[in-house]
């Protein structure tokens, strides 16, 4: 047995994979990341997953450094503070994968698929058709040495694949790991595919680089959302071709919406910009998110079920965490929200108002929209509040198209809600994007203008709309056109 002195410093990690906006999962991750490594005088490093440059978004990283730092989750190591592992960016360790990836060939642990994506396909299917889970069928597994040599003599684009061991129904053709919280988790290599570890473009998978990483930068202890107990065979098979030490794993239970779904934002706002823009505070986040899935004792400060992150950092016990999925139940943030407000001081309390709702540079952007719509400058309320409020539902008689039905006005708005997901937030994207929508479901400029604006401003005049929504901001718009539609399923629901 290694004794605690001889034991590795802690090094844990949170890994976010920069593709929209910052989501409460990474802040329920990062908080107890965060918290394991100050409660044992570790480090908290942040690394950034952006090798999937399909699902790329340039500003997301930015947002992620933003709202973690809100929070007061402040990492040691990462790609804007440096450090001794650096670069964390995985986009910039391109070649550290590919020289990995080449260990993995030479040593037999892994092999080159020249299989096309529409060979891919066509197995995918048959698979699909024979209801069998899908499996690349190991094809390129059995190329002769000459075969492989003359594919690479002829450019053929291939990728790397991890060569599971052979699959058997016993069980010594099995991977199995220890979870923290769950203890041992067997899975078959019947039941694990052989993974592609580097793309046709070079860039490696998530699993690849999250084991290349998670080694060179010394994590010990790796602790991650549960949707990857899957992936970890995967992981612990690669540690042992390379011949690493495995870290220990602790997977974490997912949020959930209040009908136990995975937390999504269908049901719930998922975007940390939106609850910060919306006025929740970092404290009242942090201590919500400290409650979630068990961990705290229940009777610190009187159970009063609110503490602080030190409090956290003091008290939380990572083996009472329980593994049934806990409820991110909003009425209970909003609830401790308010009692934060609360113990501001009414100095606190004033700037909080001035600082979130009506902070300067918010206010000179909304001017800037209205300085040629209002005669007197007390009319300047009458057309921007809907900047300033939190619920914002119109009536049929504002939102309804004269010739259109409501069925359709709300599948309509439904189709624009999932157009502006998708968007860009400028002008121009939202303009064509809306446009395209409006073409292809034959609905006018002017019903397609004015619905959305009836959703996001409450009426039918207003400033400018896509300017509006945009010093509005995405996360805030996307929560009042999804508002809109849940309470008018609710009331088509009551009318039946
Ligand atoms: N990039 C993964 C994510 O976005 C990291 C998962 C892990 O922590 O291994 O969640």
């Amino acid at each position: 047995m290694t004794s605690a002195s001889t034991e590795a410093p802690i090094r844990v990690r949170i890994a976010p994979s920069p593709t929209g906006d910052p989501h409460v999962g990474t802040a329920y991750i990062g908080l107890l990341n965060y918290i394991y490594a100050r409660q044992r005088a570790g480090k908290f490093v942040l690394r950034i997953e952006d090798t999937d440059r399909a699902r790329f978004v340039a500003t997301s990283e930015e947002m992620i450094f933003d709202s973690l730092r809100w929070l007061g989750l402040n990492w040691d190591e990462g790609p804007d503070v440096g450090g001794p592992f650096g670069p964390y960016r995985q986009s910039e360790r391109t070649e550290i994968y590919r020289e990995h990836a080449d260990i993995l060939l030479q040593t037999g642990k892994a092999y080159r698929c020249f299989c096309t994506p529409e060979e891919l396909e066509v197995v995918r299917k048959q698979q699909m058709a024979s209801k069998l889970p899908p499996r690349y069928p190991g094809t390129c597994r059995r190329l002769s040495s000459e075969q492989i040599e003359q594919n690479l003599a002829t450019g053929k684009v291939h990728t790397i694949r991890l060569a599971v061991p052979p699959h058997g129904a016993d069980l010594s053709s099995a991977t199995t790991f220890r979870d923290e919280l769950r203890g041992a988790i067997t899975f078959e290599h019947n039941n694990v595919d052989d993974q592609v570890l580097l793309k046709s473009d070079g860039y490696p998978t998530y699993h690849l680089a999250n084991v290349v990483d998670d080694h060179l930068m010394e994590i010990t202890d790796v602790i991650r959302a549960e949707e990857w107990i899957s992936s970890t065979p995967k992981h612990v098979l690669l540690y042992k071709a390379f011949g690493w030490q495995i870290p220990r794993f602790w997977h974490m239970p997912l949020l959930r919406n209040l009908d136990k779904s995975k937390i999504s934002k269908r049901k719930n706002p998922v975007s940390l910009i939106y609850y910060r823009d919306s006025g929740y505070l970092p404290e009242a986040i942090i201590n919500f998110l400290g409650l979630l899935g068990g961990g705290m004792p229940a009777d610190i400060n009187n159970g009063t079920e609110q503490f602080t992150l030190s409090e956290i950092i003091q008290h939380f016990v990572f083996t009472d965490i329980r593994v049934g999925g806990p409820v991110f139940d909003l009425t209970k943030l909003k609830w401790l929200n308010g009692e934060y407000l609360r113990k501001l001081s009414p100095e606190q309390f004033f700037l909080a108002v001035r600082n979130r709702v009506f902070s300067d540079d918010y206010l000179r952007q909304i001017s800037s929209l209205m300085q040629t719509r209002i005669e007197i400058l007390s009319q300047f309320g009458d057309l921007t509040s809907f900047f300033f409020s939190d619920n914002v539902i119109p009536a049929p008689d504002v939102f309804l198209p004269k010739k259109r039905s409501l069925d359709e006005t709300l599948a309509f708005a439904q189709d624009q809600l999932v157009a502006l997901e998708a968007s860009e937030w400028t002008h121009d994207a939202l303009e064509s994007g809306l446009k395209k929508l409006g073409e292809e479901k034959s609905w006018s400029v002017k019903e397609n203008f004015m619905l959305l604006r009836a959703i996001v401003t409450g009426s039918t005049t207003s400033p400018p709309l896509l300017e509006s929504m945009i010093v509005f901001g995405k996360a805030r718009t996307l929560d009042r056109v999804r508002r809109f539609l849940e309470a008018q399923k609710k009331l088509t629901t009551q009318k039946k």
